[in-house]
């Protein structure tokens, strides 16, 4: 409960539950999403949410007892593949994006010849993968950035004989910003290592963009695209996609005991709730529903950055909907302390993701709050 001197929270909507621990009849309630704008996970889509409720009790990591969900997953993996440029691109749904760049480490470290297998990535690059090259013991060298995005110059000065997979982020999670994955996965081929684009957010938005990012825009081997963040699947529910087989090849393990006989996964029992969903969710929405929210999200980032700008406040020009605005600590503390989940960049800016449950009405309201707060009321 907040201290009673201090700021009253914003309303929330009928129904939702203030989020701090409230107890009804049920049990405890989660966070209502009203003010949340910090997350990159949103609100399921209804169809995904029945499915999970339906796959509850179902296990993908054991195909040959759950076979409709196993027939499921590829399904979601079928519909990923064509969202990103390579029909007959193979892969799995995973526990989120961490798995799924964490497999796409493995897979290049597991092909290549060398015995000091060393990754690139550009320094804004997501901290799964800082964790991955920790867990295979990989060396993980970072590059410098220019006007925000990887600057393919340092990544060329960066790889060598012992460099085995090139990472490039398409939607980064501080900014939305793309770096040039063309001229990266160049530099990667040329060298002999695999190139990976982590998409795990900006995925959903980039098919309706100019950008270069997929497996038809680039000699790409790897893909990390998650339907558990703006693919409005529930969680957990991420997707790793390879150009072609081998790579997933490279992750297969015996599986003496199950009725089939190998898998490529981390997790053994996994979420069939997360997988079902994940069909559903793509089902509904791909491509026309995602186009909807790639329109709407656009809009409304305009918007808000318009709005944000006429306060004379500083904002990062954004490229996908996120927002990153520069606050005084004072007034970001102050909106927290009103029960507004926002979070801050690495360089202190206030990160706002125009995740689908982000509406107009929603922001009029932090807009409002804002303001008040910066008058000192
Ligand atoms: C969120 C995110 C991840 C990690 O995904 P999880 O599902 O949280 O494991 C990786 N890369 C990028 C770019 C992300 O935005």
């Amino acid at each position: 409960m907040s201290d009673a001197d201090g700021p009253t929270p914003d309303p929330v909507e009928e129904g939702a539950s203030t989020g701090r621990g409230a107890t009804g009849d049920d049990g405890p309630s989660p966070q209502s999403f009203d003010r949340v704008l910090s997350s990159m996970c949103t609100e399921p889509h209804p169809d995904a949410h029945d499915a999970a409720e339906r796959f509850i009790a179902t296990n993908p990591g054991d195909p040959g007892t759950y076979e409709a969900v196993a027939a499921l997953e590829e399904r979601a993996v079928a519909t990923l593949a064509e969202m990103t440029g390579a029909p007959d691109a193979v892969g799995t749904i995973t526990s989120g994006g961490t798995e799924s760049n964490l497999q796409a480490l493995r897979s290049a470290r597991n092909r290549a010849a060398t015995d000091a297998p060393a990754v690139v990535a550009p320094e804004h690059v997501h901290f799964s993968v800082r964790k991955a090259a920790r867990v295979l013991d990989m060396d993980l060298r970072t590059t410098a950035t220019a006007d925000g995005v990887a600057d393919p110059d340092a990544v060329a000065a960066a790889v060598d004989a012992d460099t085995v997979c090139v990472v490039c982020v398409a939607g980064t999670t501080e900014y939305g910003r793309v770096d040039p994955v063309e001229e990266i996965a160049r530099i990667a081929t040329d060298v002999g290592a695999q190139c990976h684009v982590d998409a795990a957010w900006g995925g959903f938005y980039l098919p309706f963009t100019d950008h270069a990012w997929d497996f038809a825009d680039a000699p790409i081997d790897t893909l990390t695209l998650d339907p558990h963040k703006a693919g409005r699947a529930v969680i957990p529910a991420g997707g790793f996609l390879a150009r072609d087989a081998a790579t997933l090849d490279a992750l297969t393990v015996d599986t003496p005991y199950l009725e089939s006989t190998a898998q490529v996964s981390v997790t053994g029992t996994r979420s069939g709730a997360g997988v079902a969903s994940a069909a559903a969710a793509l089902d509904a929405l791909w491509p026309d529903g995602y186009r909807r929210e790639h329109e709407r999200s656009a809009e409304l980032t305009a918007w808000l950055v318009d709005e944000l700008r006429e306060r004379d406040l500083s904002v990062v020009e954004p490229e996908l909907p996120l927002v990153a605005v520069d606050l005084a600590d004072a007034t970001f503390d102050a909106l927290r302390e009103a029960g507004w989940r926002i979070a801050r960049t690495r360089a202190g800016e206030t990160r706002i993701v125009v995740m689908p449950h982000v509406t107009r009405e929603r922001l009029v309201s932090f807009l409002d709050r804002l303001d008040r707060v910066r008058d000192g009321n």
